[in-house]
């Protein structure tokens, strides 16, 4: 087993680890660790909301979600050698729930949960269609997952992380915060949020404190969005056997991450629309000097995928185009509006077999589906497809001229 070099505790919060993670991206969070070019390591993580969620069947603790505190990172590891300018190489070895343990409060151990939050704390992608607060808790079966709140489904989990970067520099993150700050001005009221800025509360640095702790709380860039560093890409293809090319904004790199999924479809919908744990990722990092310049890669990473992952040979796809359906009103080559119909017109689908509506997003969520950007050229639809594999139900999904099997599907956990 490589060295765990960053040891969590999954009785205890984030905040109360002998060495602490972080919910911020800023450069002066110090590192917890310093480690060589070629070493493996194994990483320790807590579930992203700090394990605020229960293995239970009521979705008010996704409705009531603190999210001031999240994510809830693992890090920073600092990599001997590393400057701005260079490119640092992680492999990802091995991922997974919280070994050896089948059962306990926090997810990851031996079971995770998908989560639809409201659109008044937090939202999703259909929030407009789903504003309430659901929920489902997936049970781990080895690389399977089930869930009572979604009977008639069971299929191999796509496991990754959803978020790890590195630090950015002072200048980036001003630049992060003037350009986000921007978007947000343009509509202040807008429920749920255009951008999170900077947030004192419930912030946590490492081992900062005082003064040095509010400065990382007033000026540090909230996890949630993807940027020049990486962070929350919530890339399904992060698999075993990825290896990720991180460009370096500070000395050291400053390596964090944690927000390790069991499983998630393309796009994870509902937003918490993976099946969340904590767990531990081996990775083996290394470093290419100056590769940032040398490979052209300066504002986002590159990488490539995993080669562990589900093998589905056979899916049920359904398109959606960038038309507004309620009010028939053409939008011009909006690829997301495309993607959301095909969203719906699965659901509206998968309704006829007896699952509730937020039973169904929260499938699409977080099973192993291929979302497509199909077409953004043919003017004015732009055209999105998404990818259902059939062989993840237990009864016949297809189309036939016997008609949808309509069944009792139970209930996902709702809100009270
Ligand atoms: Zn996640």
């Amino acid at each position: 087993m490589p060295d765990v070099v960053f040891t969590v505790d999954q009785a205890r919060s984030m905040r109360d680890q002998d060495v602490p993670g972080h919910n911020r991206w800023h450069p002066d969070i110090p590192p917890a660790v310093t480690v060589s070019p070629g070493s493996d390591i194994r990483v320790e993580c807590r579930e992203w909301t700090d394990a605020q969620i229960g293995n239970n069947d009521s979705a008010n603790d996704v409705r009531d979600v603190d999210l001031s505190g999240a994510h809830m990172l693992s890090g920073p590891i600092a990599i001997e050698g590393a400057e701005p300018g260079d490119l640092l190489v992680v492999d990802i070895l091995d991922l997974g729930p919280v070994p050896q343990q089948e059962g306990g409060p926090a997810p990851g151990q031996g079971w995770g949960y998908t989560g639809i939050f409201s659109k008044q704390n937090g939202g999703g992608f259909l929030t407009d269609q789903f504003p309430d607060a659901y929920k489902a808790i997936w049970d781990f079966h080895g690389q399977i997952a089930t869930s009572r709140h979604i009977p008639g489904v069971r299929y191999t989990g796509i496991t990754h992380p959803g978020l790890f970067g590195t630090a950015p520099s002072p200048e980036l993150l001003s630049r992060w915060n003037t350009r986000e700050r921007a978007l947000i001005a343009t509509d202040p009221d807008r429920v749920p949020p255009l951008a999170l800025p900077p947030l004192e509360d419930s912030v946590l640095a490492g081992t900062l404190s005082g003064e040095e702790l509010a400065a990382v709380g007033r000026d540090g860039a909230r996890t949630v969005p993807a940027r020049e560093n990486g962070g929350n890409h919530d890339i399904k293809n992060f698999t075993r056997g990825s290896r990720v090319f991180y460009p370096v904004h500070v000395p050291g790199a400053l390596l964090s991450g944690g927000d390790l999924h069991f499983s998630q479809g393309d796009g994870e919908i509902t937003f918490c629309g993976a099946i969340e744990m904590g767990g531990f990722i081996d990775f083996h990092v290394d470093l290419i000097k100056g590769g940032m310049a040398t490979y052209a890669v300066t504002t986002n990473p590159i990488f490539m995928p995993g080669n562990v992952e589900p093998r589905y040979s056979e899916f049920l796809s359904f398109i959606g185009i960038g038309v507004d359906h309620d009010s028939d009103t053409n939008l011009y080559n909006d690829a997301t509006q495309a993607y959301r119909n095909a969203c719906l017109n699965a659901i509206a689908y998968l309704e006829k077999f007896g699952y509730s509506g937020p039973q169904a997003y929260l499938l699409l969520g977080s099973a192993p589906i291929e979302g497509r950007v199909s077409g953004v050229v043919d003017i004015p639809n732009a055209c999105c497809s998404l990818y259902l594999p059939t062989a993840i139900f237990d009864f016949d999904v297809r189309p036939s001229a016997s008609g949808p099997v309509s069944a009792d599907r139970g209930s996902c956990a709702v809100s009270s």
